[in-house]
């Protein structure tokens, strides 16, 4: 194991931007402010435990507030009514900003949440590519005619869902975020963000470029704050027509049910538990490779994480030991430090529930291969660290292999058949995403069928694609996010009904 950190910080600085500074953290109809009664909350590096800024913490009058500007822009100004082309302007230029601003955000995305500036980096790529493929979607959909009876023109057009809520998680601010901010804007519905309360400084950066590009005021307003206070405002507010969360299971249960007492639209990115099923005619080398991404990347704290590994029989051995081997040469460090390969967890909070995860998965009978404690190195000291840790003799019963634990942490089992490997595969709560490794395409294709999740690589593991639909089955969450779905979550259909010739019915002569 290789301990690695640094005290040495870029010199960009991390707070540059009227959205990342104390006084002035909230956006609410076109101009940023502080919190109504003055809050404000530190924000930690996880590497070390420092503060690296403070932000404005709103509460239920903010975002109120921010709801009711949020209402205006849709009710009152032609914004919904905007020609597509002109939204999609808009998105192409914040697409623009952030290539130019690449640098910067991707640094203050790690700052926040730990991973590398190189993770970070990918992100702001990834959120590029999501902006310019909803600017092309925005030009291309004006409704379309319906087949109808003789006499009858009818058509479906779409229409701005209206005022959405936008709740955001810790371990993807800016990518979580634009998979929900760029197809509004293209659909001409109006928003409230509240990302998360620890991980905020992206989503202010983002918004900053959505106002250089000029989106109208209203349109988009950002409140900083907890999510059982702002969170729940939002939820709850009769003037929000729609909420679209990111999170994790319980708080999307909790939003589903408060939701439910005004009707309103919702949407739930939720977590998974999902299955790496490896065959054992595939390169041992490549699939080694790929279950450490699936697994360690970010630290685990990936909602489609492979952290379920399930693996032939035939070569379970020789698979976890490399896997083992290769887990515990992780490079760990402050995700600015070059050469560092894994940065801290989140929170101190975080990794005490991945601890308390994994204790609990060698009292249920697990064996540790490697990792299950924090690195040793003192200068790591002070981070949220914690090793990359490899659980072997799992079995589908044990809590550790059902649960999400969001960290580096991966469970192995074995199987023998493929009726057996994709049994497995479903045997979870959850349907986000998993992978099948095999060199017999038609296998391939026969456990992609059979596994009963919103996405499933062959061969792969993680990649995703904009104009491809995101989400879960079962419960990972309702509806999805990216491709032409997820411009639809922000879209009504409405059916226009044209009687061509109206003449007397008579029904009630
Ligand atoms: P979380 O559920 O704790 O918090 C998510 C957001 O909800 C935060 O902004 C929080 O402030 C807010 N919130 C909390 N309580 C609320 C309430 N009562 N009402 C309204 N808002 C409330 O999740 P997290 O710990 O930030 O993120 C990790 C989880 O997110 C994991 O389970 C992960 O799998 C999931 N996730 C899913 C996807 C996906 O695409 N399916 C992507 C990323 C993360």
């Amino acid at each position: 194991m290789t301990d690695e950190s640094s005290n040495q910080l870029p010199s960009t600085p991390y707070v540059a931007s009227p959205g990342a500074q104390t006084a002035t953290s909230l956006y609410i109809a076109g101009s940023w402010q502080a919190a109504n009664e003055g809050g404000v909350r530190e924000i930690h590096d996880p590497a070390d435990a420092s503060v690296l800024g403070v932000v404005s913490e709103g509460d239920l009058t903010d975002a109120e507030a921010a709801v009711a500007a949020a209402r205006r822009a849709f009710d009152e100004t032609d914004w919904p009514r905007w020609n597509t082309g002109d939204r999609g302007e808009i998105l192409h230029r914040i697409a623009e900003a952030l290539q130019r601003d690449r640098e910067r955000i991707a640094l203050q995305e790690s700052l926040d949440t730990g991973k590398t500036v190189e993770e970070g980096r990918i992100d702001v790529d990834d959120v590029t590519g999501v902006f310019r493929y909803y600017a092309g979607l925005a030009h291309s959909d004006p409704g379309r005619v319906v087949t109808a009876p003789e006499g009858v023109h009818s058509r479906v057009v779409y229409e701005p869902v209206g005022v959405c809520a936008m709740i955001t998680p810790w371990n993807y601010p800016l990518l979580q975020l634009s998979w929900k901010m760029a197809p509004a804007i293209a659909a001409g519905a109006t928003m409230v963000i509240k990302p998360s309360e620890i991980t905020p400084v992206t989503t202010a950066a983002l918004v900053e470029l959505a106002v250089e590009a000029r989106v109208p005021a209203g349109v988009v307003n950002v409140v900083l704050g907890a999510g059982g206070t702002v969170g729940s405002a939002l939820v709850e507010s009769p003037d929000v027509d729609m909420v679209s969360f990111t999170g994790g299971l319980t708080t999307g249960r909790r939003i589903m049910s408060a939701a439910a007492e005004t009707v309103k639209k919702v949407a739930l990115e939720l977590g998974g538990k999902n299955p790496n099923i490896v065959f054992d005619d595939v390169d041992l080398d490549t699939a080694v490779d790929y279950a450490l991404n699936a697994a360690f990347f970010h630290s685990g704290q990936v909602c489609s994480a492979g952290a379920r590994l399930i693996v032939h029989s035939d070569i379970h051995d020789r698979f976890v030991h490399e896997l083992a081997r290769r887990a515990d040469a992780i490079r760990i460090g402050r995700g600015q430090q070059a050469g560092v390969q894994c940065g801290p967890l989140v929170s101190a909070e975080h990794r005490g529930k991945v601890e308390t995860a994994v204790q609990r998965g060698v009292d249920e009978g697990a064996r540790l291969l490697v990792g299950g404690q924090r690195p040793s190195a003192p200068e790591l000291a002070d981070g949220y660290f914690y090793r990359p840790t490899v659980l072997v003799d799992c079995e589908r019963s044990m809590e550790v292999v059902q649960t999400e634990v969001f960290g580096p942490v991966v469970t192995v089992e074995k199987f023998d058949t493929e009726d057996e490997a994709v049994a497995l595969g479903n045997d979870t709560d959850y349907g986000l995403s998993g992978a099948v490794w095999t060199n017999d395409t038609a296998r391939g294709e026969r456990v992609a069928a059979g596994l009963r999740h919103g996405t499933i690589w062959i061969n792969d593991y993680g990649p995703y694609i904009p104009a491809a639909e995101w989400g879960g089955f079962k419960r990972s969450g309702v509806g999805r996010e990216l491709g032409h779905a997820g411009l639809d979550e922000y879209r009504e259909a409405k059916h226009i009904y044209r009687n061509l010739a109206p003449e007397p019915q008579r029904w009630f002569d």
